[in-house]
């Protein structure tokens, strides 16, 4: 957890005995799958708590009941736990709507609340704008026993929806529109994911948020900054009440190049089938990340990195992905597949002969040990690693020239065989039997060195190329009358079917990551993956193009 301006504000409440242990809560609201945004959340509040000896509740913000789901629930917890957190305590706002209900007399009953029959047309006409004062409500002055009887008749469902809300009795002419008698209450006849039919009125955000934190006690309540102008409404309900006076604090949300982070455009993305559903490897989502095989410490390292400020910006995805390179060249071990298989025959090798060879499994972890790999007369090598009519720095294989097989022979093309079209369907090799494991007793260079995978040995794989949702950096940012939606782009998934595997690719766990050697990180398909019929998606390519850029600027700075 890295040093910032809230870290800073909690170890200062520390020291001085404002509090003596603090708690932070994760407060998602059930209407959508979590997004790389709620992991910058998650991993700050969990962070913070973490640091210091605290603790973290996770709480559903469940007060819209028409978009909530049980679903939506559950993905969220699975979400969580799969990043690495576990909460104190797991709760729901619905678990307040009693006493928020019981609040909300109170203030009543100080004359700091009234119900409004004004339509929620009308209140938005009488909020007034930033530049002209409202116009107080004509039912502002009703006596507080007409507030507590129509209120108490909200609550038993005597009147239609929208016809009448409870309103915080504060300021009109207030600078911040917040306060210009903020809805607390509105009549919705909805069935709610968890208290059934039991409640036709529900609280706002505004009422239910710092009120369920005070109940939880919650010292440091984190939030982004678009709720900045409410944390004057967040501390009136709370001084108005005398409860526990818990502290917003906001950051700076994430934004990431290449995609959208928000719940209504995600849902967007899956509900007009743009992509497969919220776990579609390209997705943003949480989900998304974990079929797309990014480790959740890549995540975690993200979080860290960007920081947490109070100034908006836009992260580059390069860095995400380069937090997943660095995860994944420690722990990823190296297996051999080729994604466009060319037959590569041995003429000097005999039929029905097998060697066994000893591959490394992870030359970044001695401890990772060595597999073997059968080497045969017939092998696979991949089409890019062959050019009939190569250019001058082309090190791979051609007609008359020598490359190394890893782990096995350097070898050399003697013939090109192809089909009626003149597509080369087939290359012949001779190999030098004293190079085995790849070295030259005769000390000649070898320049190249390809994978291959042993046709006897070889399972056939699907295999799924990802590429950004969007080609833009900013997908958002699309000219006047069009669609940011249409700007998707139509290859961000290329299928490869025929892939040749080794045989230890085949046998993968799904969920399970590894590097195919040279080509980039893949994981095993945690859906579609089975035995005998292997399923891969590109995590992220070898090249680490933030890298470089970094590199370079340092270079020039
Ligand atoms: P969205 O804007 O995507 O619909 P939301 O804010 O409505 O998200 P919530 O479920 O209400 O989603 O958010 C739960 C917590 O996650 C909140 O504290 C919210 O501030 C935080 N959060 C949401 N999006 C981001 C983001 N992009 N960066 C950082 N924190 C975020
Ligand atoms: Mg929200």
């Amino acid at each position: 957890m890295g040093s910032h301006f809230i870290a800073d504000i909690v170890e200062a409440d520390l020291a001085s005995g404002k509090h003596a242990e603090i708690r932070t809560r994760f407060p998602p609201e059930p209407n959508g799958y979590l997004h790389l945004g709620h992991a910058k959340s998650i991993c700050l509040n969990f962070g913070l708590a973490a640091a210091h000896g605290g603790t973290t509740n996770l709480r559903f913000d469940d007060t819209n009941p028409t978009t909530e789901e049980e679903a939506y629930v559950r993905a969220i917890e699975r979400d969580v736990r799969w990043l690495g957190f576990e909460w104190n305590a797991l709760y729901y706002a619905s678990d307040y709507f009693e006493q928020l209900y019981e609040w909300a007399g109170r203030l009543i009953e100080k004359g700091k609340a009234y119900v409004c029959d004004l339509t929620a047309e009308q209140v938005r006409q009488y909020r007034g704008t930033l530049t002209e004062p409202g116009r107080e409500s004509p039912h502002r002055g009703r006596s507080v026993e007409e507030n507590l009887d129509l209120f108490h008749r909200m609550r038993a469902g005597e009147f239609p929806d929208g016809s009448r809300t409870l309103r915080a009795k504060i300021d009109m002419a207030s600078g911040n529109l917040n306060l210009r008698d903020p809805v607390m209450y509105r009549i919705l006849h909805a069935p709610h994911h968890r208290t059934g039919e039991s409640w036709p009125i529900y609280p706002t955000y505004d009422w239910a948020h710092g009120q369920s934190d005070s109940i939880e006690r919650i010292t440091h309540s984190v939030c982004t900054l678009e709720f900045e102008d409410h944390r004057p409404l967040y501390e009136w309900f709370i001084a108005e009440l005398g409860i526990f006076p818990s502290r917003q604090i906001e950051f700076a949300r994430l934004n990431v190049t290449h995609t959208v982070l928000s719940k209504r455009k995600l849902l967007r993305l899956v509900g007009e089938k743009a992509v497969s559903g919220w776990d579609d490897p390209r997705m943003p989502t949480i989900a998304g990340l974990r079929r797309r095989g990014y480790p959740p410490a890549a995540i975690r390292d993200f979080c860290d990195r960007i920081g947490i400020t109070k100034q908006e910006s836009v992260v580059e995805l390069g860095l995400l992905e380069h937090c997943v390179r660095e995860e994944l060249n420690r722990v990823a071990l190296r297996r051999m597949a080729v994604l466009r298989p060319l037959r590569l025959v041995l003429v000097d090798w005999p039929e029905g002969h097998f060697e066994e060879l000893a591959a490394v499994d992870n030359p970044e972890d001695p401890a990772a040990g060595t597999r073997p790999v059968r080497f045969g007369r017939e092998l696979w090598i991949d089409r890019d690693d062959f050019l009939e009519d190569p250019p001058k720095k082309y090190f791979r294989l051609a007609p008359g020239r020598e490359v190394r097989l890893r782990w096995g022979y350097v070898v050399r093309c003697v013939e090109v065989i192809k089909d009626a079209a003149g597509e080369v369907v087939e290359v012949r090799c001779t190999h030098d039997p004293a190079t085995r494991g790849g070295g030259t007793p005769d000390g000649r260079r070898i320049q190249g060195t390809i994978h291959w995978v042993a046709a006897a040995d070889a399972a056939d794989a699907e295999v799924r190329l990802y590429a950004p949702l969007f080609p833009d950096t900013d997908p958002e940012a699309v000219p006047e009358g069009t669609d940011w939606i249409e700007r998707l782009d139509p290859q961000s998934l290329v299928t490869l079917a025929g892939c040749k595997v080794e045989p230890a690719l085949a046998a993968a766990a799904p969920g399970e990551r590894v590097q195919f050697e040279r080509v980039g990180y893949f994981v095993a398909d945690e859906r579609d993956h089975l035995p005998g019929r292997p399923v891969f998606n590109r995590i992220v390519t070898l090249r680490d193009t933030w890298a470089k850029v970094q590199q370079q600027a340092a270079g020039k700075g």
